[in-house]
């Protein structure tokens, strides 16, 4: 199993599209790796996660085949996960040939926004399905079976992590996320699964955060909780994801603060494989 991140910041991007802070200037002369672009993922080819207003340069930069793509899974309705507007652009006359339906998995405030933007009903039947996704409830996509979790985020929605396990390997997709609710922790212990990639929200690198986001010291308690657990091991790669300038770090801090605890920092186009 492969997980492709085309983005990797919070809702304002780094550089944040309308600041000049020294972080962000910086990071418009560092280029390369400071340049991250809102929050998104593709498991192997064919399975999309979440769908941000960049979802378009990401089809522009990465070679993957978006018209295809059936499957997505859906965080929370935050416009760096859930861009709505865009998805008209795969109805006819916008796309040709009508591309299959896609499949939405997602929360009840995703399902309204989606709804908000669609123009026409007819248009929303035509061209989508949106799947409810239940906390701890398992859904089968094709040879996926995915776990939505309890994330602890924007409190007025129900926002959600996933566990994504295929032919034996299980990703760990968990942002936007302050440290996991319990029943979070529970459910994933009574899946009995071995994690062999968890990626965490750090959004407040520097800061200790907890209750929406997760600075860095967030993230290695919520680690040692899943080693107790006994979800993670010493084989587990454990990742780090969805900065933003507020954390204070640049690329190059994050990845060697990171590196003292054993956490990879993920940019845009980084690509994790998993081998059977
Ligand atoms: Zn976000
Ligand atoms: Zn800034
Ligand atoms: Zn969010």
């Amino acid at each position: 199993m492969k997980l492709t991140y085309f983005g990797t910041a919070a809702a304002e991007g780094w550089p944040a599209i309308f600041c000049n802070c020294e972080l962000c200037k910086e990071a418009r002369q560092l280029k390369g790796k400071n340049i991250r672009t809102r929050s998104q993922a593709l498991v192997n080819d064919d399975l999309l996660i979440d769908f941000p207003p960049d979802t378009y340069m990401h089809y522009l930069t990465y070679n993957f085949n978006l018209p295809e793509i059936t499957e997505l899974l859906v965080t929370h309705s935050h416009t760096d996960h859930f861009y709505a507007t865009d998805l008209e652009m795969r109805c006819v006359p916008l796309a040709h040939p009508q591309p299959k339906i896609m499949h939405i998995y997602c929360n009840d405030k995703v399902e309204k926004k989606f709804y908000d933007f669609m123009p026409t009903a007819n248009k929303v039947t035509d061209n989508f399905e949106i799947v409810h996704a239940t906390p701890f409830v398992p859904i089968q996509i094709k040879d996926y079976t995915i776990i939505p979790l309890l994330a602890n985020h924007d409190k007025t929605e129900e926002c959600l992590i996933y566990l994504i396990t295929q032919n034996g390997k299980t990703i760990l997709y968990g942002n936007d996320s302050g440290i996991f609710p319990q029943a979070t922790f529970d459910c994933i212990k009574r899946s009995g699964l071995h994690i062999d990639l968890a990626s965490f929200d750090c959004t407040m690198q520097s800061k200790q955060e907890g209750n929406n986001h997760m600075g860095l010291i967030d993230v290695i308690e919520t680690k040692k909780k899943l080693i107790e657990i006994g979800a993670v091991n010493e084989s587990t790669i454990c990742v780090v994801n969805h900065f933003s300038h507020n954390g204070l770090w640049n690329h190059e801090r994050m990845e060697e603060e990171a590196k003292k605890h054993g956490l990879l920092t993920a940019y845009d186009g980084m690509e994790i494989v998993l081998r059977n």
